[in-house]
């Protein structure tokens, strides 16, 4: 039965009507790429291309590069904070009165459900909306020095930023990077992914729309290598911010070692979710499906292990069971209960991973295999998965999946959680839920992550930090220290008599 109505599901066969850009965005407008060239994207919710886009290179970097370098030497630099600002309020709202057609290109693009893109969509509104607030507050400091002297420091804009843009989130992690760069004073160099191009070129449209002078914010489409590689080690990148896999993070961090680029690292995770005896077994349940199903687990941040303490294991993991299987699968504009994985390659890997474990015996709570939407047999699906007890040194454990798959690990008592809460060598999330407050917040103390949700996976909103300890990467993004990380601090200290 269709959820959905028709104005929807028509894209689903025809994507015209979003008129989506098949151009770079260099200089305020769209752009045909140097070389001609285009590829295509794919809707991994029915496994076939529904657009073109430009297939960008070197030269189109360049042409971007120069383009930002201009607009911060001449123009950006010396707009008034409260004149970013207000363009950056102009965007949220801009955004706001784009839902719907920036929700069904991030749907069509990513795979992901109608409804989380339409969260995603209001959760990039929000971000610039945050950081229109902040750029008229970047106050320094006064130094306690000897009354001869004064010293000072003041914040400056790092200059042309690249950001190089993931597939699961296309435009909540533009807009985390783009919004504090330009509140910061900073120009952008933006390259999507090219899994999902087009919403980074439709924010990068509405920015100009609000206001944003032409050159502040370019955006150059193509493929890691063709584009993210000569971006990235261009000597007219001031700094880089880079969302992605550890092996990609590794090769972008030495490129940025070359040119003594200053880079913040958002790479993988495999975050546990410490379940203990006495929590609220309902909302633990139902968060515990969240943090691995939301995106079909296509989340860095996503809670993609259980560590789930004895005295409720069985119930507990019978329960969930039953919810995953329950999750109805279909295009995301259909309003599935979770909809594809992002291509066949990516359903491929993650097949791999539960054929390995079957091999090594191990035993499946609900899932395990490959899906399509029951709507038309078509499609990257992969069953909600749930994999029953695995040792720490298990691959299941220690490797991050991307996809619906959650491990599941017994722990005697909180202790032995934490204990296994630490052990792989990613540091990005951990979830903990107990009814025991001091116990929440010894977990949250010990635990090594970037943070911590305490009785709500995802808890919180732009306003927190964001960012990996260990492997999972460093810096921080969102929050008052996401936007530290565009900025240089200068310290001027003079002798006054
Ligand atoms: P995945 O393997 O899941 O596609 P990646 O980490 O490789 O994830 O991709 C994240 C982003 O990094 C994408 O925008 C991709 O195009 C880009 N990318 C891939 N390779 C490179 C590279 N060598 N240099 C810079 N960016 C890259």
């Amino acid at each position: 039965m269709l959820t959905q109505p028709d104005s929807l599901l028509k894209y689903i066969e025809d994507a015209s009507g979003l008129r989506l850009p098949d151009g770079h965005f260099i200089d305020g407008g769209f752009r045909a790429p140097r070389a001609g060239r285009s590829m295509q994207s794919e809707d991994p919710g029915r496994g076939e291309a529904f657009a073109d886009f430009a297939r960008g290179d070197a030269d189109d970097v360049a042409d971007a590069v120069a383009s930002s370098r201009q607009a911060f030497n001449t123009v950006w630099l010396r707009t008034p904070p409260a004149e970013r600002g207000r363009i950056l309020a102009r965007t949220a709202d801009l955004i706001r009165r784009n839902t719907e057609r920036l929700a069904i290109a991030e749907c069509l693009d990513s795979g992901k459900p109608i409804a989380e893109a339409r969260g995603d969509v209001s959760g990039a509104a929000r971000t610039f909306e945050y950081y229109a607030g902040a750029c008229d507050k970047l106050e320094g400091h006064v130094f306690p020095l000897p009354s001869e002297y004064v010293g000072y420091s003041q914040f400056e804009p790092v200059g042309v930023t690249a950001h190089i843009i993931p597939w699961n989130f296309p435009i909540s992690t533009a807009a985390r990077g783009m919004a504090p760069a330009l509140a910061a004073g900073c120009t952008v160099v933006a390259k999507p992914a090219e899994q999902t191009p087009f919403t980074g070129l439709l924010l990068a449209e509405l920015l100009v729309e609000a206001g944003l002078p032409a050159g502040v914010c370019n955006v150059v489409t193509g493929t890691g290598i063709e584009v993210g590689a000569p971006l990235v080690a261009h000597t007219g990148i001031d700094h880089v911010t880079f969302t992605g896999s550890v092996a990609t993070g590794t090769s972008v961090m030495h490129a940025c070692a070359e040119n003594v680029t200053r880079s913040v690292m958002e790479l993988g995770g495999k975050s546990p979710v410490v379940v203990l005896n006495d929590c609220d077994f309902d909302s633990a349940i139902a968060n515990v499906a969240g943090a691995i199903f939301e995106h079909a687990g296509q989340i860095c941040s996503a809670g993609s292990r259980l560590v789930i303490e004895a005295g409720i294991h069985d119930r507990f993991v019978e329960a969930l069971g039953k919810k995953a299987s329950s999750i109805s699968l279909g295009h995301g504009l259909r309003s599935p209960g979770m909809g594809p994985v992002n291509s066949a390659l990516q359903r491929d890997k993650v097949l791999g991973f539960l054929d390995r474990a079957r091999e090594r015996g191990a035993e499946f709570v609900c899932g395990g295999h490959a899906s399509t939407d029951p709507e038309t047999g078509k499609g990257y699906f992969v069953e909600p998965t749930i994999v029953a007890d695995r040792q720490a040194d298990d691959e299941l454990v220690q490797e991050e999946i991307f996809g619906p798959v959650l491990t599941v690990q017994k722990a005697d008592d909180a202790e032995h959680a934490l204990h296994l809460a630490n052990c792989t060598r990613f540091g990005l999330v951990a979830g903990v839920f107990t009814g025991n407050f001091s116990r929440a917040h010894q977990l949250a103390r010990d635990v090594d992550a970037g943070q911590v949700y305490i009785n709500e996976y995802f808890a919180g909103g732009v306003e927190v930090p964001f960012g990996g300890n260990k492997q999972s990467g460093f810096g921080r993004e969102k929050g008052l220290e996401g936007l530290k990380s565009y900025c240089k601090v200068k310290s001027i200290a003079a002798r006054i008599g």
